[in-house]
């Protein structure tokens, strides 16, 4: 590194710092870590941000309860951390309000606003010890120092850091170093905690680990925490509720499970679950509908309006003959199952089956599935029909 780009990063390092000193530093002293009631509640109603030739955030009001886990997913550049950041007050309000407790926040600094947060480049100082990353912003806040000590002895002990506190970041693990961040904004001991995308730099392990331990924390400590991720199997497994979002507008807010057993739209329901729910073209026959390009049968009576047809992989069964015929595509093994992927007429269905299947590609097979698994949307707007779901001829569903 030359003298001149290590300054340039020296800089970069400073800047980012002071901008997390500026969450983390000057708010008032937290009055109720452990949430409970409405205290610490973030309410967004009908927020907009609009850059000059774009609108990140359009109209979105939700609820983030008190002392709850609630996660902003979505693809890259819907808006997730553009509505982190007007809630922590480091962009502008175009429209609308954000209110914290029961505070209206909208116009207040950061640091005023009783909040800390994560980043996901959690730049920490390389040349300050652990203890003294973590502590850099109650340093800034002048908290007096038995109390910090306290505090840090506190944190260390939660984060598993207690070893560690001597050391500089180049000489911790990736793991550790996220530790680290997370310690910085926890010794804080704010009420509401928010975190973009903290474990993206992270592998997988490493991820899943960091999973687990952040959602016991933030259980532990009652912290309302909003947190942004574009990966579902992280918002499935740590949220109470997911806020999905898809061009600056909200697609779903609802709890894990809800979205996916009832995805409001076909984008939720192919964004949650691995594979993605299949999800189909039917096309209109005198009989009724059937799947786009095959001979039948017929899944639904004519309903006048282009229809598209969900059912997730885990929800179907293959057998020799009966229900819906298709030709295997082909079979992929990966462990603790299968991925079939079927033909039937012009569309393509995966099915999970259970171990290895002794099935070969070209097989012929017959696909069948409880009535309850099948989601009915408009091909058109993506909007769930839950009207068509009892139209479903009976004899096609039984396993
Ligand atoms: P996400 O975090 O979901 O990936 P962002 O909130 O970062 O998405 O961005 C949402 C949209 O706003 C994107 O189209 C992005 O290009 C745009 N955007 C974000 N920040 C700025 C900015 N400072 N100036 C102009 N456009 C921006
Ligand atoms: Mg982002």
């Amino acid at each position: 590194m030359t003298v001149l780009s290590y300054y340039c990063h020296r800089l970069r390092v400073e800047a980012e710092g002071l901008r997390v000193a500026s969450l983390l530093g000057t708010g008032a002293p937290n009055q109720d870590l452990a949430g409970g009631d409405c205290v610490s509640a973030i309410a967004v109603q009908n927020v907009s941000k609009v850059w000059a030739d774009s609108t990140a955030v359009d109209d979105i009001s939700f609820t983030a309860p008190a002392g709850e886990f609630t996660i902003l997913l979505g693809p890259s550049g819907c808006g997730k951390s553009t509505t982190l950041r007007l809630i922590a007050g480091l962009e502008s309000l175009t429209f609308g309000r954000i209110v914290i407790g029961e505070r209206d926040v909208s116009a207040l600094p950061p640091a005023r606003r009783d909040l800390s947060m994560v980043f996901q480049s959690y730049a920490l100082f390389p040349h300050l010890s652990v203890a003294e990353n973590i502590l850099f912003g109650l340093k800034v806040r002048r908290v007096e120092r038995a109390e910090r000590d306290a505090r840090l002895m506190r944190t260390a002990e939660l984060l598993g850091l207690t070893a560690l506190l001597e050391r500089r970041p180049s000489q911790l693990s990736g793991g550790q170093q996220q530790r680290v961040a997370l310690g910085r904004a926890i010794i804080a001991e704010k009420p509401v905690c928010l975190m973009d995308e903290p474990l993206s730099n992270l592998d997988a392990k490493l991820r899943h680990e960091m999973r687990v331990e952040i959602r016991e924390l933030q259980h532990k400590l009652g912290i309302t925490m909003v947190y942004v991720t574009h990966d579902q199997a992280e918002a499935m497994s740590m949220a109470d509720r997911v806020i999905l979002l898809r061009d600056g507008r909200i697609e779903q807010d609802a709890p894990p499970e809800e979205i996916y057993q009832r995805p409001a739209t076909a984008f939720a329901a192919r964004f949650i679950g691995t594979p993605p729910m299949n999800i189909v073209r039917l096309d209109e026959r005198a009989e009724g509908a059937v799947i786009r390009g095959s001979d039948g049968p017929a899944l639904l009576p004519p309903s006048g309006c282009a229809i598209s047809l969900g059912v997730r992989p885990e929800d179907i069964s293959l057998g020799e003959s009966g229900g819906v015929p298709a030709t295997v595509h082909a079979v992929e093994y990966l462990g603790a199952d299968s991925i079939v992927d079927c033909d039937l007429g012009e569309e393509r269905i995966a099915v999970r089956a259970q171990g290895k299947v002794a099935i070969a590609a070209g097989a012929r097979v017959g696909l069948t599935w409880p009535t309850d698994a099948l989601h009915f949307f408009e091909t058109e707007s993506g909007r769930r029909r839950d009207d068509l779901a009892q139209e479903v001829p009976a004899k096609l569903v039984a396993r």
